[in-house]
């Protein structure tokens, strides 16, 4: 996640809510029982009607937030026509349990309940399944179908796996629930785009009216591209992305904030600001940013600044890549980040930085990672004489775990990263630096790059021990790069 401003504090709430629990198994191999959500909503995207059907008698029914009943209209039993009283946010069902409820949910209510919505134009509702996706236990045997049935020109957009037998049928999918699924109602515009490794299922929302649509997507493709110059593809085959326009004045920059959300299938969520121009948009690293994520599984949040510092090392490394930054401007910020880094809650370690709510710990926690990327990144070549990289060992990390369907632990993802690489470069990293005060030094990396940071401003020097490496970190595998940029290089 990034945040560009002062919604800091709003978005860190969100954060505290998460819950990493994995709950619905990705894999129907296993599956040996199957929940089926039919699901309608009318014109005025005013109520949703649901009728749940489960694969067995259920005697517990919940929603993931604790604030799903107060959108909960009514709820009775399919047969019975009998009304379920509510306790302490749990449905009173008869004893023996029960195998179907239909209820109903005032979805132009729960469409408010999120402020970060409120710039929406009428006809275009963003609710998250946690406020009315009411369902019983689940277990990894447990899958659950949505079916929608909608009026003409109303669509909906949702991070679940497309069934392929019909239009709005979907099927849920194991995920580390790291925060709220966007789920869309409305008449916004929607394509799929497809770019290698995925096919993005973009949705652009209705705000102000001054949106350059083609403009926009165009963007997004773009921006999602840059993520494809790490190792030739997407690492996610259909993610969700939301473009959400706000209005000016809730944030600086084209971009005021972003976030990726793991609940049921991956979303890349985008407030963007329709006043700024194009070429702004082009300029920003907010999307960069939030799409790299993608090229890691989700991490235990104490282990977020790896997630964060990826993130950070990445957008500065694809964006020269992608002609969008030179190399000068992207070392002098990667510097200049690890300064901010090492200032940054110098008696705290990374581990404790990303577990604390200390706010003013955020550049340790955005840069501690970035540092660990680059360290890594550098040995990788240099060990294996320019035959593996960091972008290499994310790629095969992609074909084996990716989309991650579970939470994972720094020390899983390192050791993961290891057996993918010839000789053991991450796991002597993260026990170097995890839980030790302070920031990873990268001083003596910069110099034999061939960095020379006098004064606070770099400067390459002509004979760096590892110049060739600096410069291939920046020219990316030419088999990929060049790839990705003939679709991309007539649009810039
Ligand atoms: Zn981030």
């Amino acid at each position: 996640m990034i945040v560009n401003n002062s919604a800091v504090s709003q978005w860190c709430s969100i954060l505290r809510m998460t819950i990493a629990v994995a709950l619905i198994p990705a894999s129907s191999a296993y599956a040996n029982e199957r929940h089926v959500y039919n699901i309608s909503v009318d014109y005025a995207l005013s109520r949703l009607f649901i009728e749940a059907r489960f694969a067995h008698p259920v005697t517990s029914i919940t929603a993931r937030s604790r604030d799903a009943g107060k959108y909960l209209v009514d709820v009775r039993g399919c047969d019975q026509q009998r009304n379920i009283r509510m306790r302490n946010r749990r449905m009173m069902l008869p004893q023996g349990g029960i195998d179907c409820i239909y209820y109903t949910v005032d979805l132009s209510k729960a469409a408010r309940h999120d402020r970060n919505y409120r710039d929406l134009a009428v006809g275009n509702a963003i609710i998250a399944p946690s406020l009315w996706l009411w369902r019983p236990e689940v277990n990894v045997r447990s899958e659950i179908d949505v079916n929608f049935t909608l009026p003409r020109d109303v669509r909906v957009s949702v991070p679940w796996r497309k069934r392929e037998d019909s239009k709005d049928s979907y099927r849920i999918r194991r995920s580390p629930e790291s925060s709220y699924a966007p789920v869309v109602f409305g008449n916004f515009d929607f394509r799929e785009i497809a770019i290698e490794g995925s096919i993005l299922r973009v949705s652009l929302l209705r705000g102000a009216d001054n949106v350059d649509k083609q403009a926009m997507f165009d963007w997004v493709e773009e921006t999602a591209k840059h993520v494809n110059l790490a190792y030739g593809r997407f690492p996610n085959p259909a993610p969700q992305v939301v473009v959400v326009p706000i209005n000016a004045g809730r944030g600086s920059g084209p971009v005021p904030f972003g976030q990726v959300i793991r609940d049921g299938g991956e979303t890349v969520q985008l407030f963007v600001n329709p006043d700024r121009s194009m070429n702004d948009f082009k300029a920003d690293w907010t999307a960069t940013h939030e799409f790299s994520h993608l090229m890691l599984p989700y991490l235990e949040r104490r282990y977020r600044w790896i997630s964060e510092g990826f993130s950070q090392y990445y957008q500065n490394v694809l964006l020269v890549r992608a002609g969008i930054y030179d190399e000068q401007y992207a070392w002098q910020k990667l510097y200049d980040g690890y300064e901010r880094g090492r200032k940054s809650r110098p008696e705290l370690s990374p581990n404790e930085a990303a577990e604390g709510r200390v706010r003013s710990g955020t550049m340790k926690i955005y840069w501690s990672g970035a540092a660990l990327a680059l360290m890594a990144d550098v040995e990788l070549r240099e060990q294996s004489g320019g035959k593996e990289s960091l972008d290499s060992i994310l790629g095969k990390l992609q074909q084996c775990c990716l989309p991650g369907d579970r939470v994972w632990s720094g020390e899983a993802l390192f050791q993961k990263l290891d057996t993918l690489a010839t000789r053991p470069v991450f796991i002597p990293l993260l026990r170097r630096y995890a839980d030790t005060a302070g920031f990873p030094d990268t001083r003596d990396v910069f110099v034999r790059l061939g960095i020379a940071t006098g004064g606070g401003k770099i400067k390459f020097r002509r004979n760096g021990e590892l110049s060739e490496i600096r410069l291939a970190i920046t020219r990316g595998d030419p088999n990929h790069v060049d790839q990705q940029l003939a679709g991309t290089i007539g649009k810039r």
